[in-house]
Protein backbone atom coordinates (compact mmCIF):
# COMPACT_ATOMS: atom_id res chain seq x y z
CA UNK A 1 0.00 0.00 0.00
CA UNK A 2 1.45 3.23 -1.12
CA UNK A 3 0.70 6.22 0.84
CA UNK A 4 1.87 9.59 1.89
CA UNK A 5 0.68 11.15 5.49
CA UNK A 6 2.40 14.30 5.43
CA UNK A 7 2.07 16.51 2.35
CA UNK A 8 1.77 20.23 1.79
CA UNK A 9 -0.94 21.65 -0.92
CA UNK A 10 -1.33 25.48 -2.66
CA UNK A 11 -2.85 26.27 0.75
CA UNK A 12 0.72 26.52 2.08
CA UNK A 13 3.86 26.45 0.26
CA UNK A 14 3.28 23.19 -1.95
CA UNK A 15 2.49 23.56 -5.46
CA UNK A 16 -0.27 21.09 -6.22
CA UNK A 17 -4.38 22.02 -5.00
CA UNK A 18 -5.66 19.33 -2.74
CA UNK A 19 -7.27 18.28 -5.98
CA UNK A 20 -4.55 18.28 -7.95
CA UNK A 21 -2.53 15.91 -5.40
CA UNK A 22 -5.24 13.61 -5.01
CA UNK A 23 -4.92 13.29 -8.91
CA UNK A 24 -1.28 12.79 -8.76
CA UNK A 25 -1.04 10.73 -5.45
CA UNK A 26 -3.68 8.69 -7.48
CA UNK A 27 -1.90 7.98 -10.38
CA UNK A 28 0.31 6.77 -8.45
CA UNK A 29 -1.11 3.85 -7.20
CA UNK A 30 -1.57 5.81 -3.47
CA UNK A 31 -4.34 4.73 -1.57
CA UNK A 32 -4.16 7.02 1.65
CA UNK A 33 -3.25 10.57 1.87
CA UNK A 34 -2.55 12.92 4.60
CA UNK A 35 -2.84 16.78 3.56
CA UNK A 36 -1.23 18.63 6.37
CA UNK A 37 -0.49 22.55 5.44
CA UNK A 38 1.43 24.74 7.62
CA UNK A 39 -0.30 27.74 8.49
CA UNK A 40 -0.45 30.75 11.03
CA UNK A 41 -1.98 29.99 14.63
CA UNK A 42 -4.88 32.27 13.29
CA UNK A 43 -5.69 30.64 10.14
CA UNK A 44 -5.75 27.08 11.71
CA UNK A 45 -9.63 27.09 11.79
CA UNK A 46 -10.12 27.96 8.40
CA UNK A 47 -7.47 25.61 7.22
CA UNK A 48 -9.09 22.58 8.52
CA UNK A 49 -12.54 23.27 7.00
CA UNK A 50 -11.48 23.88 3.99
CA UNK A 51 -9.54 20.50 3.94
CA UNK A 52 -12.19 18.36 5.06
CA UNK A 53 -14.41 19.74 2.55
CA UNK A 54 -11.48 19.03 0.13
CA UNK A 55 -11.40 15.30 1.49
CA UNK A 56 -14.92 14.30 0.88
CA UNK A 57 -14.80 15.90 -2.29
CA UNK A 58 -11.61 13.54 -2.49
CA UNK A 59 -12.97 10.88 -0.99
CA UNK A 60 -16.15 10.69 -4.06
CA UNK A 61 -14.22 11.09 -6.78
CA UNK A 62 -10.82 8.94 -6.27
CA UNK A 63 -10.38 5.31 -4.62
CA UNK A 64 -7.84 7.41 -1.54
CA UNK A 65 -8.19 7.39 2.14
CA UNK A 66 -7.82 11.32 3.23
CA UNK A 67 -6.62 12.41 6.41
CA UNK A 68 -6.34 15.83 7.27
CA UNK A 69 -4.35 17.94 9.45
CA UNK A 70 -2.54 21.11 10.25
CA UNK A 71 0.32 22.43 11.97
CA UNK A 72 0.57 25.84 13.21
CA UNK A 73 3.84 27.75 12.46
CA UNK A 74 4.94 29.99 15.05
CA UNK A 75 7.69 31.56 15.91
CA UNK A 76 9.35 32.63 19.12
CA UNK A 77 9.22 35.96 20.43
ZN1 LIG B 1 4.57 19.82 6.93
Amino acid sequence: MVYDFHTHTSYSDGKLSPMELARWASDRGYRALGLTDHVGVGALHELMSRLKADRDVIERHWPLHVVVGGGADTSPT
